[in-house]
């Protein structure tokens, strides 16, 4: 599970599982790139901490809806990191409600940082991948784009999406020594879920074997282990890492 020497790209890691992924790609050895959208201060201290335990990384500001910022945001990391061999494509956002009532904004807005950004941060790593015969993707979907949920169409297309897109992937790039594979978390606490009020919340944890929701640092491991030697036959696969709420 050592990443020594490899270089990762985590997108929204100021928070959240991308923060918890960063940590522990960057104590498994690699330096990390610590992507964000507007929390400049969490980043840093993210990037603070890599450093503190010895390792290397960068905060990079750049919003994943926009090509040309990831483009420019990934330059800055290729050129203090060096290039980036495992992508974690993480950064992801809800707006939640009854599709009756979804604004045609709501819908675009989580497709575009949810899917679009996936879309944008592979194109801007794959090309460096594919001449290096090397690399690793990993999208972070969710337990909703198998189980769907109400409320949450646009975020389920979004997910959903992310598990096609893997899956072909996988498949255009395997002959290249590139590896691509989501992970499909369900129910755990962050920003994005503490908005659920208490009692959804109970209903929710009364449906999941294990009893209890899951903390960002419990989803990060299958992180580090796709992204490393020891993942290296595995392609296009869902891990779920959901305490059994979806079997
Ligand atoms: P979170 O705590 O709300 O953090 C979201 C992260 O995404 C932040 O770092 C944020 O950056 C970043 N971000 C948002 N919009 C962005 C943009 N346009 N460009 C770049 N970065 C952007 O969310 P989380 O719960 O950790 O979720 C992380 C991922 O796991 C998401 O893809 C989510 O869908 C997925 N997931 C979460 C759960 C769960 O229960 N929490 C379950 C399944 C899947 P700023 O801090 O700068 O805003």
């Amino acid at each position: 599970m050592r990443l020594d020497g490899k270089v990762a790209l985590v997108t929204g890691a100021s928070r959240g599982i991308g923060r918890a992924i960063a940590l522990a790609l960057a104590e498994a050895g690699a330096r990390v790139g610590v992507n964000y959208a507007a929390s400049a201060q969490a980043a840093e201290e993210v990037v603070n901490r890599i450093r503190e335990a010895g390792g290397e990384a960068l905060a990079v500001k750049f919003d994943v809806r926009s090509l040309e910022e990831v483009q420019a945001g990934v330059k800055r990391v290729e050129e203090t990191l060096g290039p980036v061999d495992i992508l974690v494509n993480n950064a992801g956002v809800t707006k939640d409600g009854l599709f009756l009532r979804m604004k045609e904004t709501d819908w675009d807005y989580v497709l575009e940082v949810n899917l679009k950004g996936a879309f944008n941060c592979t194109k801007a790593v794959l090309q460096g991948m594919m001449k290096r015969r090397f690399g690793r993707v990993i999208n972070i979907s969710s337990v909703i784009a198998f189980s769907g949920n109400v409320g949450q169409t646009n975020y389920a297309a979004s997910k959903a999406g992310l598990i096609g897109f893997t899956k072909s992937l996988a498949r255009e790039v395997a002959g290249r020594g590139i590896t691509v594979n989501a992970v499909a978390p369900g129910f755990i606490e962050t920003d994005m879920t503490a908005q659920i009020p208490e009692k959804i919340k109970e209903a929710l944890v009364a449906q999941i074997p294990l009893g209890r929701v899951g903390r960002p640092e419990e989803v990060a491991p299958a992180v580090v282990f796709l992204a490393s030697e020891g993942a290296s036959y595995i392609t296009g696969q869902v891990i779920h890492v959901n305490g059994g709420i979806y079997m």
